[in-house]
């Protein structure tokens, strides 16, 4: 009765969409990356309440996907990004598994092919853009091209520095067509992400996940900060917001974006899609076979 009563209890004091959200304040310098913010559970609260939640986020999700059936053109944009171990494939499997994967329009975008070179950097991002009824799940994405090209000084500053802009217009243009844009940076602190890149090397099932390369770019976490800094600055739009998500523990964030996909999918309001047949008739039909 006592588990009954707690798990229907509202364990966040401050909605996640609301929590989260960057504003012109946040400053990725002076976060917590161990907090849980807005939620005042324990682990095992947030692991049961995922479970929960994951079946509301299903339920939304097969309502946008049988729209997306009847032409409905609307779509959900996922952008995940984040530092090296923040958790980013954890959140495609542990929260994006929780919805049936016809739905959902997966891509990971790494460092460019030669063929994706010779574009400019939005097209192959345009290329995997979602459909009418599907969730998109960017895992990396176009701001790659003002975080690791800025960090590393891949192209001239002049050449990074008016893409802020560009994308701006790119997402703007996104949302008029109809996709819900829910752009989310996990964080993890230098410490936690010790700890993550120690057990890869740990134990022999993590090998595969470990890439000397990230060792590499710890030492580069202040200017990493610094160029997330200036994604927060320059494209925390109204039409496209940011959230800022402490990734230390991983039970928080994945109940975060769990809450945030929910509360994107009923921003959009959607009913079933109405039958494109007469349903006594079809019914009578089906009787009399
Ligand atoms: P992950 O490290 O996320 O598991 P990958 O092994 O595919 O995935 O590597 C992604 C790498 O690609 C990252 O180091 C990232 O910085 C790099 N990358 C992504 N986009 C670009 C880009 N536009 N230019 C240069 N490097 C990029």
């Amino acid at each position: 009765m006592a588990k009954h009563s707690k798990k229907s209890t509202n364990l966040w004091s401050t909605p996640a969409a609301q929590v989260l959200r960057a504003t012109d304040d946040t400053r990725v310098e002076e976060i917590d990356f161990s907090l849980t913010p807005g939620f005042d559970g324990t682990k095992a609260d947030a692991q049961e309440l995922l479970a929960e939640r994951g079946q509301v986020l299903s339920a939304l999700q097969e309502k946008l996907y049988a729209n997306g059936r009847s032409g409905d053109l609307r779509s959900i944009l996922l952008v995940l990004q984040g530092m090296d171990t923040a958790g980013k494939g954890g959140m495609v499997r542990h929260v994006i598994g929780l919805v049936d994967p016809q739905g959902v329009d997966l891509a990971s975008f790494g460092v460019p092919t030669k063929e994706e070179r010779e574009h400019h950097y939005l097209w192959r991002i345009r290329n995997e853009l979602p459909g009418g009824g599907k969730i998109g799940v960017f895992d990396r994405s176009h701001y790659e091209d003002v975080l690791v090209v800025a960090v590393h000084d891949l192209v001239p500053r002049q050449v990074w520095e008016p893409r802020f802009d560009e994308i701006n217009a790119f997402e703007k243009e996104l949302v008029d067509e109809g996709t819900l844009v829910v752009k989310v940076a996990l964080f993890v602190s230098p410490e936690e992400q010790r700890t993550r890149l120690q057990e890869r090397l740990d134990r022999p099932d993590k090998y595969w996940k470990y890439n000397p390369g990230d060792v590499t770019e710890r030492g580069f976490l202040p200017q990493y900060r610094l160029a997330y800094q200036r994604i927060l600055d320059r494209t925390n739009t109204d039409y496209a917001p940011w959230h800022v998500i402490p990734a230390d523990r991983k039970w928080y964030s994945r109940l975060a974006v769990t809450e945030l996909l929910i509360d994107a999918l009923e921003r959009l309001d959607l009913d079933w899609p109405a039958a494109d047949f007469d349903v006594e008739v079809e019914k009578q039909r089906l009787a009399n076979s």
